[in-house]
């Protein structure tokens, strides 16, 4: 029989359908067993007499015929979409059994630690509130996209391999390449500014790779960039607000699209003031000696305890989650970034920050050739590795300007989130690519 999906079920009332899913609780009842069958469209409740509920536990991949019974109005569970219903069955059919499993899957919520959920993987990606979690994630992407399609960006893929490092070697994964030294990229800069020189507005989705040295609940050595670039702008100014219309617009299409995710989590979209606040590095750290007494203010970037602060006083002050800071230390940036000719020290660079952490930097871009080569032989970098974003300058190119977004920093913040690799399917750091290294010794 063709298969009906689980959320169609409360439309057919009466009706005899086949569901094909997994078993995602079992419970007996003396004559009686109830199964709540999951698809990926939802779960329903299953009622079977014992024999044809054989010995089916969670994960079992099996088939159900039955006929789609209304519920009686005391026994409706408001919880599930399917709530009015329930399937009694009439046949049934075991697909593939599943092993015992090593902790309950069962439950609402998925009681085990980040290493233990993470181990198995496999296992807790089929768990409805860890799916909802990529479920967020998928629509995030998918709104950056819209956003930027909507006012006429061009999609490009990256390269990942990379032979020189354009921002320092610090935290670059170094591949070996034929008999040559590659990098992996920690970023698609050169590539987005080399081709607004080519096609004026361009934004990709692609991974960059950082060997970030440290174990943070904010940093993976392998994250999705979200990146933007355009050219014939007039000022830094507007980047930041080409910026705000697409944050605006992945939170709306959130918003409207991922309601029983975000009610899984409890959690709200970040709260977003009629404009997103716009404060100078300088009067950030100002604000930050008010408030604390912790005088920060010779510092050249935003520690994030810093983050942390004035994100809380942009909710307190503003009434946003949201907080744009910019002008940081030109020194402190790649040699690209656009120095402030009222004060060459700082430059038209911008990050965004909410709930207390980074998510994005960005800025206006140099774009005159003679001064990008002077900055890198200032920057000491070589001008070899980089001659192809050096030649699109050469041949001319508009002013211009862009930013990009980590994806599962967006994701985990607009869930709420302890630690961002909740937020990534198969995340990466020190420890584990996948498995835990230390387990392969
Ligand atoms: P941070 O200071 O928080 O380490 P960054 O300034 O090094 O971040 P950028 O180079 O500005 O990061 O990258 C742009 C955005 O990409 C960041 O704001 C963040 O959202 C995301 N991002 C960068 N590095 C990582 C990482 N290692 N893991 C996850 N996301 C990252
Ligand atoms: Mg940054």
């Amino acid at each position: 029989m063709k298969r009906t999906l689980i959320k169609e079920t409360p439309q057919l009332v009466g009706q005899t359908v086949t569901l094909k899913g997994w078993v995602n609780v079992r419970r007996d009842h003396g004559k009686i067993v109830f199964i709540d069958l999951r698809d990926r469209t939802g779960l329903v409740q299953v009622v079977l007499v014992p024999e044809l509920a054989k010995d089916f536990h969670t994960e079992d991949v099996i088939a159900i015929t039955g006929i789609v019974k209304q519920r009686p109005e005391k026994l409706v569970n408001p919880n599930i979409e399917t709530g009015t219903i329930e399937v009694e069955a009439k046949e049934t059919e075991l697909f593939s059994k599943a092993a015992e499993l090593p902790f309950d899957m069962g439950k609402e919520t998925l009681e085990v630690e980040l290493p233990t959920l993470l181990d198995y993987r496999s296992l807790t990606l089929r768990h409805p509130k860890v799916q909802a979690i990529f479920k967020v994630q998928a629509v995030v992407i998918d709104a950056f996209r819209k956003a930027l399609q909507a006012k006429d960006f061009l999609e490009f893929q990256a390269p990942s391999i990379i032979s020189a490092v354009p921002e320092g070697g610090a935290e670059v994964f170094r591949v070996k390449y034929f008999d040559h030294e590659a990098y992996l990229s920690q970023s698609p800069q050169l590539y987005k500014s080399l081709l607004v020189t080519a096609f004026e507005r361009v934004f990709s989705v692609n991974h960059i790779y950082r060997a970030e040295p440290s174990v943070t609940t904010r940093h993976l050595t392998e994250s999705t960039s979200l990146d933007a670039e355009f050219g014939f702008i007039e000022s830094w100014e507007e980047v930041q607000e080409m910026e705000e219309y697409v944050v605006r617009f992945i939170f709306d299409e959130v918003n409207s699209r991922c309601a029983k995710e975000l009610a899984l989590y409890n959690a709200t979209i970040p709260l977003i003031s009629e404009k997103i606040p716009v404060i100078k590095l300088r009067d950030a750290q100002e604000i930050i000696f008010q408030r604390t007494g912790r005088d920060v203010r010779a510092e050249k970037d935003l520690a994030p305890e810093d983050e942390r602060e004035i994100c809380a006083w942009a909710k307190e002050e503003k009434d946003s989650d949201l907080v744009f800071v910019s002008h940081f230390l030109t020194k402190k940036k790649p040699f690209y970034v656009h120095p402030d000719p009222a004060d060459p020290t700082y430059a038209y660079s911008v990050d965004l920050l909410c709930r207390g952490v980074e998510w994005s930097s960005g800025g206006q871009r140099l774009s005159d050739y003679q001064t990008i080569v002077n900055n890198v032989h200032e920057w000491g970098l070589s001008e070899k590795g980089i001659a192809l974003y050096l030649q699109a300058f050469k041949y001319g190119s508009p002013r211009l300007g862009g930013f990009a977004l980590g994806a599962e920093r967006i994701t985990m913040h607009i869930l709420g989130l302890k630690n961002i690799r909740e937020a990534t399917m198969f995340p990466r750091d020190m420890e584990r690519i996948d498995v835990r290294l230390s387990t392969l010794e």
